[in-house]
């Protein structure tokens, strides 16, 4: 049997297109990611689910809890008919329609694929943080999302990890709600453009502490930081250092580990797409995180979403019911 449909994902970018794609009668399969493979990868419902309060998804006056919005995004696929596969991809094949999605042993064809594999934020390695991405205690003071997370620190004392821009960036938003921030860097300079260091420079809210690696997060457990301990990374001293939020911006990884070699990737590792979320091969859309490494948010991973099952159904459209399935070079 040959799909006309496999969306692989189902963070907010693979709903949504499931849902376009659903209503428009394409019977999309979708593969959601399962249990996921931890920290690396997360399963079925996606980064979503490892944070408690959401507050700017639209549609929701109060906020929605992380877990509960992905739970009710796949119940409004399932009303529209989209089988659900609940596991990983672990191959595909994309030189020739139709594509070849393998889970495992099972082998499933598809003439468009859309790829929703988002990405993961990467983490310092601490026990502390393992609730973070494993009980979903977004909210007990360790974040990786700035615009998500930042309100929550409303006149408070935080520290951002990292050099580079995203670090620097998370840093000077931060400073819109948190009394003072505490930049904490390995280093001795800084791996982010001149531009961004000097914004970060020149704000009286940040203060950048050099040459310190963060060894403890006192205490998620209790569902709050209250500080951290620093290892001067020169002289190898200790420090404490009293915090009441920690933000983690030492960068994100794409879940493209399957389509290397395959599709164009960017130098960090991102799927290159066009304004009509065309990846470099004919057929394959991509939306959501795996895409995007600027904006980051559910409902800009919807809304392409939501793009990419548009454009899928006017290809499969164009093409009607042919069994001649082309894969030209360009398009
Ligand atoms: C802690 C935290 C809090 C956040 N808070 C907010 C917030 O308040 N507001 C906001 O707008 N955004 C927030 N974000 C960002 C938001 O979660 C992401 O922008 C959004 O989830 C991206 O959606 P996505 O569908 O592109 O990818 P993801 O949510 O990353 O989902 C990717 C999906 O692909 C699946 N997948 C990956 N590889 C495979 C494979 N090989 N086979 C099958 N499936 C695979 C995964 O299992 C997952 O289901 C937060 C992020 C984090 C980490």
């Amino acid at each position: 049997m040959i799909h006309k449909l496999i969306i692989i994902g189902s963070g907010p970018a693979g709903y949504t297109a499931a849902l376009y794609a659903a209503r428009a009668n394409l019977k999309p399969l979708m593969i959601d990611g399962g249990v996921g493979k931890g920290q690396e990868m997360l399963g079925a419902g996606g980064q979503l689910t490892i944070t408690t309060e959401v507050e700017n998804y639209p549609g929701f006056e109060h906020g929605i809890q992380g877990p509960e919005l992905m739970r009710t995004m796949r119940k409004q696929v399932l009303r529209f008919g989209t089988e659900i596969v609940e596991d990983i991809v672990t191959k595909v094949d994309l030189s020739e329609r139709p594509f070849k999605v393998w889970v495992g042993d099972d082998l499933y064809h598809a003439r468009v694929i859309i790829v929703a594999t988002g990405a993961s934020a990467k983490w310092i390695g601490l026990p502390e943080e393992r609730p973070v991405w494993e009980g979903g205690l977004g909210g007990a003071g360790i974040s990786a999302c700035a615009t998500c997370d930042g309100f929550f620190f409303k006149g408070k004392e935080i520290g951002v990890v990292g050099g580079g821009d995203t670090a620097m960036e998370e840093a000077v938003y931060l400073t819109n709600h948190a009394s003072k921030v505490y930049l904490i860097h390995r280093r001795d300079t800084l791996r982010a453009s001149k531009i961004m260091q000097e914004r970060a420079f020149k704000n009286p809210k940040i203060e950048f502490i050099w040459n310190a690696a963060v060894e403890r997060v006192h205490d998620p457990a209790d569902k709050r930081v209250s500080g951290v301990t620093l290892r001067d990374t020169v002289t190898g001293l200790a420090r404490e250092l009293p915090l009441q939020g920690l933000f983690v911006a030492i960068g994100h990884k794409p879940n493209t580990d399957l389509f290397t070699g395959q599709l164009n990737l960017d130098e960090n590792g991102y799927l290159l797409t066009n304004h009509n979320v065309r990846t470099s091969r004919y057929g394959v859309f991509a939306c959501g995180d795996v895409q995007d490494h600027e904006y980051r948010q559910a409902i800009t991973a919807a809304g392409s979403g939501c793009m990419a099952a548009i454009q899928a159904e006017r290809l499969l459209e164009a093409e009607g019911d042919t069994d001649i399935l082309e894969t030209p070079t360009h398009w």
